[in-house]
């Protein structure tokens, strides 16, 4: 095997004289035993040139000083790099720029740029960096417009292989004792010896043609990124390098835009078996991505890439069913016209025909079809031809997909949580690639949606809090506690973008940890809030309200429309008005956005999970009951004949178990909301209103200011405490429970005499009890019992919603 090594720079590895000199560092620091090194032109210069001609030719006397600013920038790489040894090549790039000048001032005249002249034109950037490079690593420069021979073909530029072979055999390059020899990237000539381009990023190409005309061992292509990227790193960036592909990945990643590398290199290569590998000029060290025949197995999807701007166009019919023939005749005449179809795309009924052309040619395909088509269209066989524009095309590609049946849902299942429409899909013959058709207004989030779908980076769920105080401040930590696990492990990224409270909005692309809470906000309001958290680069939106707040929860139905999920510990949604209540339910069935509001009830215990559990299997619930209270639990696990009831609520006041009026606690209200919330789980429509509730303070207490309450409290001991001693003479206690009778109807919460017994006489602290009575539970009901009140385990209630939305949605949980 000969020891030829064939590296490309790219324009980005190219841009400056300081990173040209990077360039000959790389290849001084190798020990090949022969180099050839194929450039583009600096960077941007293609595309000045371009925009050169197209200024002559609109007379735009702008052209003039762009030339000289274009020929300086050169002249000053040249002396900068090469001195005095860069004379003869500082004189060769100012002729060729006097002799760009004279065909601009003729374009002026032409008022048009011929192929001609654009193709001369556009490919001097690649002449003068190859000679400044041929200087500067003291080699020969091989000028491939003498040897490399290309015509347009149907499928991009063809080479003359022979032709070529022969010149490039007659050449002073191919001596084989040289070590180094510069070529121009880009250029080439036709069968008459003009000037021509291998089209634009054409290098990789070049590259791969004289990797394989010097029999190189390998083909380096070196650019300004690791390798080559699971999707496009500036759309998405969590992309992540691929190790190792085939030909074929690599090629269907290029044709469907993934623009580190032009898809027709790879046949050179592939058919000489030369492996290419993409590697980076600012990170040498890194191995970078090898592309050969056998690729690798894993991961079985190489990468997402999206073409943008195309257009949809569909031929609509019955009559088309069973006709032989109307795909082919279909084809065969935008080919004619020579609009190139990206993606064909046909139902299985054959009732439609879609296929995406690119987007300018849009309108023109669609006269096309229906000139082809006139009989067919004027005796209904075809109905209809229409386009759809701005849409976009996202292809997965990999090996892997042939035979694994899964790739397909997995694709959709991605696609369908972030809310994506598809509107026509096609999966290449190979089973390389599936490519679906979506609106080009999706395509950033969709491209993150799927990539995070196939487990290439962490699924990203942008959230807005709302109501930063002690559940959210608890949450925000517990967040920032366990973010980078489950990053790793569970492949999800929840990221809180944004914190919305009565001070303000505060802001972030990144997440947004507890601290922030320490800096200032900006003002916002709602609607910049949802704006900013729905972030159209972003597939997955929630919102997760901490505020005790009706106005927030009177805004679900409309974030839950817009796709938004949401969680919360908020009551005023399951406990208000039940048009509002069933105004969620649909939004949420519409948009497929989820509501969960575990912690509503309970804090972080499992009462509403385990109650859908139940439904949802079929069982049937009869009554639930239990303590709903931290606070009233507290107060009567302490009150006996002993101590006066209003010395334990002042208690419980200073230890914080109570709201900062306790009363809020006492009337029984907050348990009657919770009861509610329970009710409406069961598919029973019950208001607060209809909830008998025995409230704990005394009428003539309700309106006092609330230390006259407490105060007030003490002349109604004496009832509370007959009440307690009478129960204990019967071996009973007294427990603050709700009830929900499910046959009955009958809800209510009350001050309840229990036997010592029950189980509801022996809870701790502030837990919380619920027993669910059933048809499977109904000799021993099922209990589920814990600390019920506080913020750490309510946000922990919140979280573990948050995560049951995240799994739902592709994290491993
Ligand atoms: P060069 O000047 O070296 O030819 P290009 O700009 O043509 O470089 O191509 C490299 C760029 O391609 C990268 O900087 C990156 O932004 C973009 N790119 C698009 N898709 C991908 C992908 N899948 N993997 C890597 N790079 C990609
Ligand atoms: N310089 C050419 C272009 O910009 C070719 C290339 O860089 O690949 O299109
Ligand atoms: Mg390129």
């Amino acid at each position: 095997m000969s020891n030829t090594i064939t590296y490309k720079f790219g324009g980005s590895s190219l841009g400056t004289p300081e990173r040209m000199r990077h360039v000959a560092a790389i290849l001084d620091a190798r020990h090949d035993e022969r180099q050839i090194v194929v450039v583009s032109a600096m960077q941007g210069v293609t595309n000045a040139l371009v925009e050169l001609t197209q200024l002559a030719a609109a007379r735009d006397s702008a052209w003039r000083a762009k030339q000289q600013a274009l020929q300086q920038k050169h002249i000053e790489t040249v002396s900068e790099l090469l001195g005095e040894n860069g004379a003869a090549i500082g004189h060769r790039i100012l002729s060729d720029c006097a002799e760009l000048a004279e065909l601009l001032k003729a374009l002026t005249i032409l008022r048009t740029t011929p192929k001609g002249a654009l193709d001369w034109a556009s490919g001097l950037g690649e002449v003068w960096s190859a000679s400044i490079m041929a200087g500067l690593l003291g080699a020969e420069m091989l000028d491939a417009r003498e040897v490399l021979v290309a015509r347009p073909g149907e499928l991009g530029v063809q080479i003359d292989w022979d032709a070529t072979r022969e010149r490039l055999a007659q050449h002073r390059c191919a001596d084989a004792t040289l070590k180094r020899v510069v070529v121009t990237g880009f250029v080439a000539r036709d069968e008459d010896g003009r000037a021509s381009t291998l089209g634009r990023n054409g290098s990789d190409y070049s590259g791969a043609i004289f990797g394989v005309l010097f029999q190189s061992a390998e083909i380096q292509i070196w650019t300004d990124v690791d390798g080559v990227l699971s999707a496009d790193p500036r759309r998405v960036p969590e992309a992540r390098v691929v190790d190792r592909m085939s030909f074929e990945e690599a090629f269907e990643l290029a044709y469907f835009g993934a623009k580190v590398i032009h898809p027709q290199t790879l046949w050179p290569a592939a058919r000489a078996a030369t492996p290419i590998i993409i590697k980076n000029t600012f990170n040498p060290a890194h191995p970078g991505t090898r592309i050969d025949a056998q690729g690798a197995q894993e991961p079985p999807i190489k990468g997402i890439t999206c073409v943008e701007q195309c257009a949809l166009v569909e031929l609509k019919g019955a009559g088309m069913i069973g006709v032989p023939g109307t795909a082919e005749r279909a084809f065969a005449a935008l080919r004619a016209a020579s609009i190139s179809v990206v993606m064909i795309a046909q139902a299985s009924s054959e009732h439609s025909i879609s296929c995406s052309v690119p987007g300018p040619d849009g309108e023109r395909a669609v006269q096309v079809l229906k000139d082809a088509f006139v009989l067919e269209l004027a005796n209904g066989q075809i109905q209809n031809v229409h386009v759809t524009g701005s849409v976009a095309l996202l292809a997965i590609v990999g090996d892997g997909m042939a035979g694994a049946p899964g790739t397909a849902a997995r694709l959709f299942g991605a696609l369908g949580r972030a809310g994506i429409n598809v509107r026509a899909i096609a999966q290449g013959g190979s089973e390389r690639n599936i490519t679906v058709a979506i609106d080009h207004s999706e395509a950033t989030r969709a491209l993150r949606a799927v990539h995070a779908g196939f487990y290439l980076s962490a699924q990203t769920l942008s959230i807005g809090l709302i109501g930063p105080g002690h559940v959210g401040k608890a949450l925000l930590e517990q967040l920032d506690q366990a973010r980078a696990r489950l990053a790793e492990q569970s492949n999800v990224d929840i990221r809180v973008r944004a914190i919305f409270g009565r001070r303000g909005l505060w802001r972030g692309d990144g997440h947004l940890s507890a601290e922030v809470l320490s800096t200032p906000p900006d003002s916002g309001d709602f609607v910049s809030l949802v704006d900013h958290v729905q972030a159209d680069f972003l597939p997955h939106a929630m919102i997760v309200d901490c505020s005790a707040s009706n106005e927030v929860a009177a805004r679900y139905p409309e974030w839950l429309r817009r796709g938004i999920h949401i969680v919360t510990p908020n009551k005023h949604l399951g406990a208000g008005a039940v048009d509002r209540y069933l105004a969620v339910r649909q939004a949420s069935a519409g948009s497929g956005a989820r509501f969960r509001y575990e912690a509503t009830v309970g804090a972080g215990l499992p009462v509403i999970s385990t109650l859908r559990d139940l439904l949802d299997t079929g069982d049937q619930v009869f009554t639930i009951e239990g303590i709903f209270s931290g606070t009233l639990g507290f107060l009567f696990q302490r009150f006996d004949a002993r101590v006066p009831f209003s010395e334990l609520v002042a208690e419980a006041r200073q230890l914080g178990y109570t709201e900062p009026d306790p009363r809020d606690d006492l009337r029984g209200t907050d348990v009657a909301r919770k009861l509610t919330i329970l009710a409406r789980e069961l598919g029973w429509m019950l208001q607060l209103e209809d909830v008998a509730v025995e409230s704990l303070v005394p009428a003539a207490l309700e309106h006092a200011d609330v230390e006259q309450f407490m105060s007030g409290l003490k002349a109604f001991d004496a009832p509370m405490q007959e009440r307690v001693a009478a129960a204990a003479a019967r071996g009973c206690v007294l427990r603050y429970t709700a009830r929900l009778d499910v046959q009955a109807k009958r809800a209510e919460v009350a001050l309840t005499e229990l036997p010592n017994t029950h189980p509801f006489a022996h809870t701790k602290a502030t837990d919380n009890i619920v027993q669910f009575s059933t048809r499977r539970y109904s000799a021993h009901p099922m209990v589920v019992q814990g600390p019920g009140a506080g913020p750490e385990v309510t946000a922990a209630g919140v979280f573990a919603d948050i995560l049951r939305i995240a799994a739902g949605l592709g994290a491993r949980l």
